[in-house]
């Protein structure tokens, strides 16, 4: 059986969705589709915050985020290091923590310098980290929202241009774009004051969610109607 525990770090969350989804990924499912997904529950995760029913919100971003996972597995890319090296404990534009970006105009995005002794271990301990740099207090769960659909945007620009023209640079966006938006997923869990680890743990605490198998036997038809 595969389980995620609360204690889970990024790479073991990963690496269950890889022994969960990895087949019927690799068999239904190109990049586009993915994306697809990722996009759809994300925009019914923002429908929840516009109704105030943070329970919508939660579930749908927690499966937005799954196939964002999915698609990292596919593009071999390792989110945790992403994340990382994007944001070793300071915002990745101001270089600094708390993030003054707002207050001082940062005209050029600085350069950040990494402490590996500050890493944090767990994806929970990820998530405290970006409530440091971008405290939920200093802005509203709407706003965290309008950014992470800022970055979906950017993600799927940065995946348009590689699948055009299959260069190394454009490439090379894909993993700064998935961290810039694993930090609004984080901001929107911190926004509804919800431990992403944690509720992850109660979803996937017996393989798939929604067959209880692995791999996921859950037909495409399943998958495209599914409904949260
Ligand atoms: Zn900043
Ligand atoms: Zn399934």
């Amino acid at each position: 059986m595969a389980s995620v525990k609360q204690n889970t770090t990024i790479n073991e969350y990963q690496k269950f969705v890889q022994e969960v989804y990895g087949l019927p990924n690799d068999r239904f499912f190109s990049p586009w589709d993915m994306l697809t997904n990722v996009e759809r529950f994300m925009t019914k995760g923002l429908k929840g915050i516009r109704k105030e029913d943070k329970d919508k919100t939660k579930v749908n971003l927690l499966i937005s985020f799954s196939w964002l996972t999915s698609m990292m597995n596919q593009f071999h890319i390792d989110l945790e290091n992403e994340v990382w090296k994007r944001f070793p404990y300071l915002c990745s534009y101001c270089a600094s923590c708390p993030c003054f970006c707002k207050k001082n105009k940062v005209e050029k995005r600085q350069k950040v310098f990494i402490d590996e002794n500050k890493r944090p271990k767990t994806l929970e301990d990820f998530q405290n980290m970006f409530n440091k740099i971008y405290p939920s207090e200093t802005r509203t769960l709407e706003h965290a929202g309008i950014h992470l659909a800022e970055e979906i945007g950017e993600f799927a620009e940065a995946i348009l241009a590689y699948r055009g023209g299959h260069k190394e640079e454009d490439f090379n966006n894909i993993p700064l774009e998935a961290a810039d938006l694993f930090s609004c997923f984080m901001g929107v869990f911190n926004s509804i004051r919800e431990n992403m680890a944690k509720e992850l743990s109660i979803m996937f605490s017996n393989n798939c969610h929604m067959c209880k198998n692995t791999p996921c036997i859950c037909s495409f038809k399943t998958i495209t109607e599914f409904k949260s």
